[in-house]
């Protein structure tokens, strides 16, 4: 796969998923802003870290509409084009319906949609009108698992990559006329902060075991899936929602 001269756009690239996606871009000659919501250090360090030049760190609450708006126009501004976006920032947060008060369910309803679902519409809406203009590009939306096995305790996060999941496949088929292709990888438990506290409990071992691999994915596997999705020669899968998950779920 090589990304020479394509720009990529990277939703929550500072750690985690989106680092790793960021560097694999960037080791196959692709320019990567790398999206940001609080943490400037950590992007910093992230940019650093990467292959070649011309990369960037941006900040945008990708929760906000008019910060994914100005952040999309100044990425477009920097780069001249925006050929790739990962949809990869996302939120996981407990409120079991059996033990949350109200409040809290809304809360983490409204969080969870915002970032998750309604956050990556915006950025899809905001990136197509560019690649629209520039006669194409690729979007991948980072989804999970839990959107097909179900998420007890996390019921907003499962309906919100569920969501994604229709987002992806209904904009494949909104895109396809502009040259525009969307996929989504939906993978299980990886290795990273947003699944650290399961994996490090006394859960982790059943986790690790969900999978007859006997663990859970690495970052950089789910990074290399999402640039094969990116990639020219994949156009024809537009609309795919690829399983990573070791085999832990299977759906037909
Ligand atoms: P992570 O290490 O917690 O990283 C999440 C990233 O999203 C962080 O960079 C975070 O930025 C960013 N983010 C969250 N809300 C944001 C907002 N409103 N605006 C901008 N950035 C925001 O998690 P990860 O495991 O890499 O997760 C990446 C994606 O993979 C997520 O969509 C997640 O749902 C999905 N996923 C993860 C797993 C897993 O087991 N880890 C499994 C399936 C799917 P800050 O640094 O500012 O917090």
């Amino acid at each position: 796969m090589d990304f020479t001269n394509k720009t990529v756009l990277i939703t929550g690239g500072a750690r985690g998923i989106g680092r790793a996606t960021a560097a694999a871009f960037a080791s196959r000659g692709a320019r990567v802003a790398i999206n940001f919501r609080n943490n400037h250090q950590a992007a910093r360090d992230a940019v650093e870290e990467l292959e070649g030049d011309g990369h960037l760190a941006i900040r945008a609450d990708i929760s906000q509409p008019e910060a994914v708006r100005q952040m999309a126009d100044a990425v477009v501004d920097e780069f001249g084009r925006l050929d790739i976006v990962v949809n990869n920032a996302g939120i996981f947060e407990p409120h079991p319906i059996d033990t949350s008060s109200y409040q809290a369910w809304q809360d983490s309803w409204n969080r969870t949609l915002a970032t998750n679902l309604s956050g990556a519409a915006n950025v899809c809406f905001c990136a197509a009108r560019h690649m629209m203009r520039q006669g194409g590009g690729h979007i991948v939306n980072v989804s999970s698992r839990g959107a097909f096995r179900g998420e007890p305790a996390q019921p907003a996060y499962g309906a919100s990559k569920a969501g994604l999941n229709a987002l992806s496949q209904s904009l494949a088929q909104a895109l396809a006329p502009y040259n525009i292709f969307v996929g989504a990888v939906a993978p299980g438990f990886v290795d990273t902060d947003m699944a650290k506290g399961y994996l490090d409990g006394e859960a982790g071992e059943a986790i690790r075991r969900q999978s007859p691999l006997n663990r859970v994915a690495k970052a950089e596997e789910v990074a290399f899936a999402i640039l094969f999705l990116a990639s020219e020669q994949a156009a024809f899968t537009t609309g795919c929602i690829l399983d990573i998950n070791g085999a832990s779920y299977l759906r037909t």
